[in-house]
């Protein structure tokens, strides 16, 4: 054992080597490191989602190369989290930890739980904020409480968010080289038979992370407010896998925003809408901080008494994007295919479960959180209440999205449903949104054959909005 003992760097998720405050304090200790990332099914208080395990694979396979190019490696455990934080210390004699920490409720207060229960014997445990703008908790209103409104709270949250100084990667860090560590290979993290993730998107780590922002503040950054409810064309950053497991800081992806408005290539309006983006994760975050039954339950609880249909068929339809309703289809299969949707058809894909097939948001959360490489317990939560109607700030339940008229408005040549749906692609713009329309010869012109190519609708538009506004009904008089 050396004469001095190392310090432990707890990786969870805050993968990345520049930016890191737990990185930069347990290096300031000038003694050894261990960069450990333990592989807890319950430490996210629920288990990550297939597409997210593919995800982290890449990013720990990341992290360690990056490690390595700075003469050290990531150590690799696998169990419960407290016990094998216990072991490395009685294998090592570390007596600090350093993390940075976890903000949902399940995952803080266990963090909270282990950082006592090694604080009892001698082991101190230190817990930074990497993960977000400003701490949850520290954003309340002038009665000291949770803002429950989008507007005001962004408000807040730039007006007392102060952003740190920026931190490069460390040089060089030495990790001892006797200290046991698994092999990523023995995981199972990435499907083999078959490889549904071939069509990934994204390179994760945190030079994929400097690249998607790099790339996006010299390119779509400059339209961003338009673009970004465009699914054809590349407007948005494709940074929230990236933040999820975080690979980049948010404040450095502010600050590259700010910074590209104030050489003037970018308009400041177009920089601070991307901020408000950020923003809105935050939100999330603050959210799931204040009412951590989010996941859970409504946050408005007469949403609860919602009448949902149990329709198996139409929720195999639209996990399977074979809804007839382009828009939805396409967002789906990119889903499965890619791990990621455009928030656009995010929005119309999730508005369709809840309000067309009226199928509890749950579900769709649930698919999400399995599918998607950024599924993000906060924001995936957040975003599900706010199309049900059913959350804090959310859209009203009664606006129901016409998904043939957001396909023409967002979409209006198609190109995003026929990049998706190879089976309509050949029908003329005007019927790309709803081919059930189009005339006979137009079809066949095409070569779509409605119920064998490509389904007609599994459900009626005008049908379906009376039907959800006559369910809504049936809550608002209880209330
Ligand atoms: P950009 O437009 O470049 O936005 C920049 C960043 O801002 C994003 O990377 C993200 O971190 C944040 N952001 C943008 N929009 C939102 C939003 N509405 N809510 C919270 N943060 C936002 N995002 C997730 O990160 N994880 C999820 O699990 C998730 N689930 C969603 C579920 C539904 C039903 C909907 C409608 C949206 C969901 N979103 C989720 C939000 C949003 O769709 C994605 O963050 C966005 O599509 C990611 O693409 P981007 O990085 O190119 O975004």
């Amino acid at each position: 054992m050396p004469a001095s003992p190392p310090v432990i760097l707890w990786f969870r998720r805050d993968l990345r080597l520049a930016d890191n405050p737990a990185l930069k304090h347990a290096l300031a200790t000038g003694r050894a490191v261990l960069p450990v990332y333990v592989l807890d099914a319950r430490l996210e208080g629920r288990p990550i989602g297939a597409a997210s395990r593919r995800r982290l694979d890449g990013s720990l396979r990341a992290l360690d190369a990056d490690l390595r190019a700075r003469g050290g490696r990531l150590i690799l455990r696998r169990g419960d989290a407290e016990a094998e934080l216990r072991r490395l210390i009685q294998e090592t004699g570390a007596d600090q930890v350093f993390m940075n920490r976890l903000f949902e409720p399940e995952a803080f207060a266990r963090d909270a739980d282990i950082a006592h229960g090694l604080k009892a014997e001698g082991v101190d445990c230190r817990g930074f904020n990497a993960a977000l703008l400003q701490r949850p908790g520290a954003v309340l209103n002038g009665s000291g409480q949770a803002y429950k409104v989008f507007t005001p709270f962004l408000k807040a949250l730039l007006a007392t968010a102060q952003a740190p100084a920026p931190l490069d990667a460390p040089e060089r860090v030495v990790v001892p080289d006797d200290v046991r560590s698994k092999a990523i290979d023995d995981w199972s993290l990435r499907p083999m038979r078959p490889d549904w993730s071939t069509g990934f998107v994204g390179t994760p780590g945190e030079a994929g992370a400097l690249a998607a922002l790099d790339a996006f503040t010299a390119g779509g950054l400059k339209a961003y407010a338009t673009d970004r409810d465009r699914p054809d064309r590349d407007g948005t950053s494709g940074l929230s896998a990236h933040l999820h497991w975080g690979e980049i800081s948010p404040w450095r992806a502010v600050q590259a925003a700010r910074a590209a408005a104030a050489t003037g290539r970018v308009p400041a309006a177009q920089a601070e809408k991307f901020v408000a983006e950020i923003g809105w994760r935050e939100f999330s975050a603050h959210l799931l901080h204040h009412f951590p039954y989010l996941p859970e339950r409504a946050f408005r609880p007469e949403y609860d008494a919602m009448p949902w249909r149990d329709d198996p068929e139409g929720l195999a339809a639209w996990k399977a994007g074979r809804t007839g309703y382009p828009l939805v289809d396409a967002g789906m299969r990119q889903l499965w295919a890619t791990g990621t949707m455009h928030n656009r058809v995010r929005m119309a894909a999730a508005s369709f479960l809840v309000k067309h097939l009226l199928i509890d948001w749950r579900e769709g959360e649930a698919w999400f959180w399995d599918c998607l490489t950024d599924a993000d317990l906060a924001s995936n939560v957040q975003n599900w209440q706010w199309i049900a109607g059913s959350g804090a700030d959310a859209a009203p339940y009664f606006r129901i999205f016409n998904p043939v008229v957001q396909g023409q408005k967002f979409d209006p040549q198609g190109g995003y449903v026929r990049r998706w749906l190879p089976e309509i692609a050949r029908l003329p713009d005007r019927w790309i949104h709803a081919p059930w329309t189009a005339p006979a010869a137009a079809l066949t012109e095409a070569g779509v054959v409605l119920d064998a190519t490509y389904p007609r609708p599994v459900v009626d538009h005008v049908a379906a909005r009376e039907r959800a506004l006559a369910a809504l009904k049936t809550i608002s008089a209880g209330r």
